[in-house]
């Protein structure tokens, strides 16, 4: 199912197989000015395709190549011919057949390979300039793009919550405090991030953020600089998984997270 939402000139396109469930089992592109930010999972990529018609897409940037957001490539590109660009390391990672976890496949499902070109440091539609930020914190290859003028800045998966629980395997928290405070440095005036709401305070929203992440992993570095494992820190600091861990089979997890903060450490 798809649904829309506009938030001046930007279009919210909310996508999800599952509607009624309660918690990431939705992703969101963005249009604005002819550029679609991020394409989004297999499973509504048809319908993608569709609701676009007529709304004069001229070309997309996936944030990385995760398959919740570059799904509808190719469907697009058969459609309307539209170039779309990526990081260079996202490159063959999104022309190649992907390997997913079930619950990716039933909630997500399988992108088609695509070709997709390398993006340079910014990307121009009619009447607006997007800067691409680079922001390896949630994988090496994801980036943000940033509209100064109106404040605008579309954060792909890199901010979900204020409190973030769990995490993937291959975040990494202190690169991802780092791109936090990139963005926060820009004083962006709306946030348009991928797996939540429009986020119309982001200053206030990037502050609790970073101090939550910082306090956080001082907290993990001490528990570990103690001795303790980083399975009796999860315990400690989170208690038990919740059920995102096993429904996810354990690609979100909290022993993710506090590992993230560790990785120095291995
Ligand atoms: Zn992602």
């Amino acid at each position: 199912m798809i649904s829309a939402t506009p938030y001046g000139e930007v279009l919210q396109i909310r996508m999800s197989r599952y509607p009624d469930f309660p918690t990431g089992a939705w992703v969101c592109a963005y249009l604005v000015d002819g550029l679609l930010v991020d394409t989004g999972p297999a499973h509504t990529a048809e319908e993608l395709v569709r609701f676009l018609h007529d709304k004069a897409v001229k070309v997309a940037v996936n944030t990385h190549f995760h398959e919740d957001h570059i799904s509808a490539n190719k469907f697009l590109q058969d459609a309307y011919g539209i170039d779309i660009y990526a990081h260079p390391l996202a490159i063959d990672k999104i022309n190649k057949a992907a390997k997913l976890y079930p619950y990716q496949e039933e909630v997500w499902g399988y992108p088609v390979p695509s070709e997709v070109k390398p993006i340079g440091d910014h990307i121009d539609t009619e009447s607006h300039r997007f800067e691409v930020i680079p922001t390896p914190g949630h994988d090496l290859d994801h980036i943000c793009l940033f509209e100064r003028k109106n404040g605008w800045l579309f954060t792909g998966d890199l901010y979900v919550t204020t409190k973030p629980v769990v995490c993937r395997p291959n975040d990494d928290m202190w690169q991802v405090i780092a791109d936090l405070k990139k963005l926060r440095a820009l004083n962006p005036r709306i946030i348009f991030p991928a797996p939540t709401h429009v986020v119309k305070d982001p200053a206030e929203k990037l502050d609790r953020l970073i101090t939550y992440l910082e306090e956080l992993g001082a907290r993990i570095e001490e528990l570990y600089s103690n001795g303790m494992s980083s399975e009796h820190i999860r315990q400690e600091i989170f208690g038990e998984e919740g059920f995102i861990a096993e429904m996810t089979q354990q690609q979100f997890s909290s022993l993710n997270l506090v590992k993230s903060f560790l990785k120095k450490h291995r």
